[in-house]
């Protein structure tokens, strides 16, 4: 069975996000990119189910620019078998990425596709459910468990306030939550070894997609600054100021 992992080229979850000063977008000259968070987790569990013998080649796709082949070659250092750059410069709105997965989903004839269940850059948690939508598979979102088993994904879904449990028919789409896996770090041989997988540069065109935007962004703000708090001695105190300063007593 052929696994499809998809992985985007994100601004690394540790730096400190800056605003352009003309609020047209985040600031990206001179800033540090990583996979996506979700996206290592859904490369680790891909990874995981190989080497349970469940799974027999894992391809990785990502959809950007030139620097996102040092993405794939992360996940192809991880354990991903060959990977695919669809590369292009403009920024690919959900829609679009789900359009180009579906395509390489068809054309590789992949029984299970497991990707982010959000991009930490635009935090939209749409492709992975559009992706289902498009292909017209089952989907089993925000998976803190998977299991495979007589043709089924059994999956648990972090919810509000629980966990629920869903078994779908394969083929089938899952999106990541956090606590589905903790991602290996990829050992220097295998760092090396990934530079000799199989890595395709294609572009949108080559699938017929039109990528181009439907969204305008009109304003990019930083959140507001907020006061910082205080340590109050006891609850009388605490009391005091609720009533007389915050005024919310
Ligand atoms: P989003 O719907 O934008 O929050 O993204 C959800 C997931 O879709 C991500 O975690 C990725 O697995 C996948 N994805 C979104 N954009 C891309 C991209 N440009 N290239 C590859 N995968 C993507």
């Amino acid at each position: 069975m052929k696994v499809l992992v998809a992985v985007k080229r994100v601004i690394d979850y540790n730096v400190r996000v800056r605003v352009r000063a003309d609020g047209s977008g985040v600031e990206t000259a001179n800033v540090k990119f990583s996979m996506n968070p979700f996206d290592e987790i859904a490369v680790e569990e891909a990874v995981r189910l190989k080497e349970a013998g469940a799974t027999a080649e894992i391809i990785v796709v990502s959809i950007g620019p030139a620097q996102a082949q040092e993405t794939l070659r992360s996940a192809l250092a991880m354990g991903a078998d060959r990977a695919i750059l669809i590369q292009t410069e403009d920024a690919v709105e959900p829609l679009a990425v789900a359009k180009l997965l579906t395509a390489v989903a068809r054309r590789e004839g992949v029984e299970l596709a497991i990707i982010g269940k959000q991009a930490i850059d635009d935090d939209a948690n749409q492709t992975g459910q559009m992706l289902a939508a498009l292909l017209d598979w089952p989907q089993g979102t925000f998976a803190s468990k998977l299991v495979l088993e007589d043709g089924r994904a059994v999956v648990t879904r972090e919810i509000d306030g629980g966990l629920e449990t869903v078994s779908l028919a394969l083929p089938a789409v899952i999106t990541t939550d956090l606590r589905l896996n903790a991602p290996r770090y990829a050992s220097l041989p295998n760092i090396m070894k990934a530079k000799k997988k199989p890595l395709d540069i294609l572009t949108p065109a080559d699938f017929g997609v039109d990528v181009s935007p439907r969204l305008v962004t009109l304003k990019v703000e930083a959140p507001r600054q907020r006061k910082a708090g205080v340590k109050v001695a006891d609850a009388a105190q605490l009391f005091d100021k609720l009533k007389h300063e915050a005024k919310v007593i």
